[in-house]
Formats: C-alpha cells, structure tokens, sequence
C-alpha cells in the first residue's frame, strides 16, 4: 500500500527542492501518493488565500507533509502561514538537527546536535498591535505557558532518551524575561530531576550563541523556547555547511510537517542552482517517522557520499560549481 503524503511545493525555490527531493524518494523505491497542495504566495494567485481550506484539510486527512519554503511578506502583508499550519495542527515541536557531513568546509567538522524548538507559543502569538493610529509604539505579547513549556521539555528528554543523546540544554533568558523564559526554565530544571540518566544543564541565550560559535561539542540536545530556537538553528546550519544542508521536522500529537529550516530564497529562486539537500534530509525524517528506516538510510548514506566526493555540488557548498539542483539530485539518486 502506498502512503498518501501532502505535499506543498512552497514558494522561490520551494518545487525545485522538493521536485528533487520526491524523486530521490521514488528511486529508494518507496511508494508515495502525493497530495499536492498549493499554499503561499502561490495560493493567493489562484485562491486569493495563502492558506486555502483544501491544504488544511488535505494535512488533516493525510497525518504528514512534506513542505517546501513559503514567503512571508516582511513588516506587512499576509500572517505566517508556517505559523499558521504550526498553530492550525498544535505542531508544538520543531526538530532540527545540525550534522557534519564529511566534504564540507565549514568551521567544523563532526558537529552533531539538534535543537528542540518550541514552535506554538512566546512571540509567534501573533498578538500585537500598534499602540496608536500614529503608530508611535508597537508591542508584542510573548505568551509562554505552563502545558506549551512541560511539552516540549518534555518532548527534548524523551528524544534524548530515545536517541542515546547523553545531555540537554535548556537555553532561556530568564535573568531579563523572569517570567516567561523563567518560566520556561523553572520547568525545565523540575523535569529533569525524573531524567537524571541525562546530563541537563542550562544556557543564557546570548552566551549561548557565543559558545555554539566557539565549541558546538559542548552540546548534545538543545532546547529552547520559539524565538530563541528560530535564531539558534540558523545559527546551527551555518556550522555545518550553511541552510542547505539543514532539515526540519514539525511535530505534533497527531499530526507532522517536514521542511527545510531555510526559507524561499528569492535571491536564487528559478535559476535552479539552491541545494536540494535540506528538503532530502527533511524526507529523510519523514520516512524514519514513516517508518521506512532502511530507506531513510539510504538516502542520507546517497548524501553523504555525493557531499564526500565533492564534485557533485551546488555553489553553497563549493563557490567554484556550476552544479544545479536536478543534477545534484540526480547524483544522490545514483548513489542509491
Ligand atoms: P532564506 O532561508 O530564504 O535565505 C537565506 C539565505 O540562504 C539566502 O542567501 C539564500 O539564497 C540562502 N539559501 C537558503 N536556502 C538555500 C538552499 N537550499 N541552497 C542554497 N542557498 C540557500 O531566508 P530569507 O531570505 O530571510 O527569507 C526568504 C523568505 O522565506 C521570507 O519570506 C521568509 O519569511 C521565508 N521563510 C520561510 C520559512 C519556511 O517556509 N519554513 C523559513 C524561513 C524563512
């Protein structure tokens, strides 16, 4: 039997990553029906809706998605419709692994973390306003609650159990935001008293982002509230290559949505040269989470050996190449 997955092409560069991510999932010869939807800036042309009703019902029918990048417009425009499908399906956690793959050069090598994000709460509300019609102050309301922080705190050592992850480190700014990031790290201490097989300690984020920089070995499991997780995993796939190479998973009760952690490129959408590899290493998550694990294998196995060679690469990874994405989609598939 088949799966039935959604699938959304996104904006920029979004159906030319995830056209080359479906084929290298066809070629591990694991069947997908994809449920193809459009939402974003793509969606308002033909819908006039950047979150159509179908792609919500679609996810909701199918369980999981594979989604390429969707534009927000900046300042103005349109809300978040990545936070909208997050809210929309409580996909409260956001996983994103930071890996060394041997070819590339980047600061490090043999980086090897994953940042566990809350991805509901705090500042992706979406509850601001201007204080007046002259716009002279905004604000925005940061909500951090008790059930949205004991889940994914939750969710964080229960991954590393599950993962042979030996440490967790909850990142906050609680000695300035005493309530909402103490919160958060209030709880965090409490749970990890019935872990105590996990090394947990905890970070300021500012000192954080200082440390990752200097000596990423130092952690394991990273776990942080919505804002700080945003930056941190940026931050993350640059010490491992840069966003290309970065996958996502967005996790919820019953519902999960892969992505890249990157978003729609527009300074490269359409000349066919971004690096498919983040949205491949995304359905490398997925079919895990499918449970496809030999087939998963096999992709990041087909990945790492065309990043090893180095010749079949787009220009992030290597300056010097004229790879495009179809051709380095096209290796990984040989590899397999
Ligand atoms: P971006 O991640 O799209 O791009 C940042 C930089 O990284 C650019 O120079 C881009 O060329 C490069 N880059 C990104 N992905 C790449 C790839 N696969 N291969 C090679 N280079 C790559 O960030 P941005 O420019 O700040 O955002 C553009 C749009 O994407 C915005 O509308 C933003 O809201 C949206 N966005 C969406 C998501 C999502 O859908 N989950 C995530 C982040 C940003």
């Amino acid at each position: 039997m088949p799966y039935t997955v959604t699938l959304i092409p996104g904006d920029g560069i979004g159906p030319e990553i995830t056209g080359a991510a479906t084929r290298v999932i066809e070629a591990t010869g694991v069947k997908i029906d994809w449920d193809t939807q459009i939402a974003g800036v793509s969606a308002i042309e033909k819908y006039k809706d950047p979150l159509p009703q179908g792609v919500i019902e679609s996810i909701a029918r199918n369980k999981v998605a594979l989604k390429g990048p969707l534009t927000t417009p900046i300042g103005t425009g349109f809300r978040s419709v990545n936070v909208a499908l997050r809210k929309e399906f409580e996909l409260y956690s956001n996983l994103r692994p930071a890996k060394s793959f041997e070819g590339i050069k980047s600061r490090y090598e043999n980086v090897d973390l994953v940042i566990v994000r809350e991805n509901t709460e705090e500042f992706y509300s979406g509850i601001e306003h201007y204080v007046d019609a002259k716009k002279s102050a905004a604000e925005t309301i940061g909500i951090v609650t008790r059930t949205g922080s004991e889940r994914i705190l939750r969710f964080a050592f229960e991954y590393a159990l599950t993962h042979g992850r030996k440490k967790v480190t909850i990142v906050h700014k609680a000695n300035i935001l005493k309530y909402t990031s103490g919160l958060f790290l209030e709880i965090g201490r409490n749970l990890s008293k019935e872990y105590p097989q996990i090394e947990t300690n905890d970070r300021i984020i500012d000192n954080m982002a200082m440390q990752l920089v200097m000596n990423p070995f130092q952690f394991d499991v990273i776990v942080t509230t919505n804002l700080f997780g945003d930056i941190l995993s940026d931050l993350a796939s640059g010490l491992v290559g840069g966003l290309g190479m970065a996958p996502g998973a967005n996790i919820g009760y019953n519902n999960s949505v892969f992505e890249a952690v990157h978003g729609s490129a527009p300074d490269i959408a359409g000349k066919g040269i971004a690096n498919p590899c983040a949205v491949i290493l995304a359905s490398v998550m997925m079919l895990e989470h499918l449970g496809e694990s030999d087939a998963a294998g096999r992709i990041e196995g087909a990945v790492a050996g065309v990043i090893k060679e180095g010749k079949k690469v787009t220009r992030d990874l290597n300056p010097a190449s004229t790879v495009t994405t179809d051709e380095m989609a096209d290796a990984i598939i040989e590899k397999l």
